[in-house]
């Protein structure tokens, strides 16, 4: 992560693409910056200014562009706020925002303009408390999903500390991650990580992030079979976006790639409507066509639920 590439121009250098500087680039750079690691870029085509894994990750002027209906907290996230860095929305089930780092960043994250700075920050004192104590008064609660930013951004020695605490509440029964460091750093899925998820009395999912067939290199393919074969099941969700996976061919290309690897593609989630992403988004219509083109193509087990979040509703909404 260190090495992480944080600039655009560098970005386009690196790529052997032309410079494409203005205001608006600048400005979208400054609302959310560029992040995207090496292990990243090597999977992106250089000279193609279409790439799908490019598009993801560049900042462009189209994102200085206000939209009506584009919000800053487009799910209710703050309105889920149960206590500091724990979100709860559904019931049964809480979210912990356990880092606001991420591996690189999605120019279409619906976070992207949450504000981490009260969230519980690993195992960091009073905010991690808070969270640990919420979840003890709340015997209904036994699923804890531990999401970010990216939650696999932390050292093991902080999950551990997590997962510990965690272990410690009697109704809590399962440990949900969600991280798409398994596709941009895939190096970070290492025994030792997965061996601990293994050891846990929690039943450990693990929900990763993978849009388009071209982020799944050998690399990628090693540490989902780390995982499954140490038996975490592993879920993939999706987002579907204009110019980088809205055509059939993509999708039930991503979805062979998944299930041929022992993943299930779960969701396939129309974009939340967040300022600065409107460029990306695929009418719901499109979408259900899409859904219905990969039904005719693949086993049922391969097809995506293609879901909203609509906020303050109390499950996602299936399109
Ligand atoms: S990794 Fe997830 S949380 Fe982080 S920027 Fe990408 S979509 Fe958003």
């Amino acid at each position: 992560m260190r090495l992480a590439i944080r600039d655009a121009r560098r970005l386009r250098e690196l790529l052997q693409l032309p410079p494409a500087e203005s205001l608006q680039v600048t400005q979208a750079q400054q609302q959310f910056a560029t992040f995207v690691p090496l292990e990243f870029l090597s999977r992106i085509r250089p000279g193609d200014p279409r790439d799908p894994l490019l598009l993801q990750v560049l900042p462009v002027s189209a994102e200085a562009e206000a939209r009506p209906g584009f919000l800053a907290d487009p799910v209710g996230d703050s309105a889920a706020r149960v206590s500091t860095g724990l979100l709860q929305k559904y019931a049964g089930r809480a979210l912990m925002i356990a880092t606001g780092v991420c591996g690189v960043h999605c120019r279409y994250c619906f976070r992207r303009d949450f504000d981490y700075s009260p969230s519980s920050e690993g195992d960091a004192g009073k905010q991690f408390q808070a969270a640990l104590d919420y979840l003890r008064r709340n015997d209904s609660i036994d699923e804890v999903i531990l999401s970010g930013g990216d939650p696999l951004t932390l050292s093991d020695g902080r999950l551990d500390k997590i997962i510990t605490a965690l272990e410690a509440i009697p109704h809590v029964r399962r440990l949900r991650i969600h991280s798409r460091m398994p596709v941009v750093i895939p190096q970070r899925v290492t025994d030792e990580l997965v061996a601990r998820w293994r050891a846990s009395p929690l039943a450990v999912w693990m929900v990763i992030h993978c849009n388009h067939a071209q982020e799944i290199d050998a690399a990628v393919g090693e540490a989902i079979e780390r995982m499954v074969d140490q038996g975490i099941p592993v879920l993939n969700q999706a987002v579907l976006l204009a110019g980088i996976n809205d055509d059939a061919d993509t999708l039930a290309q991503l979805c062979r790639e998944l299930v041929n690897r022992r993943v299930q593609p779960y969701y396939l989630h129309q974009l939340d409507r967040v300022a600065g992403a409107a460029h990306f988004e695929v009418p719901l219509q499109r979408g259900r066509e899409l859904i219905a083109e990969l039904r005719q193509r693949l086993p049922g087990y391969a097809v995506p639920t293609f879901v909203s979040e609509i906020a303050g509703e109390t499950s996602k909404r299936p399109n």
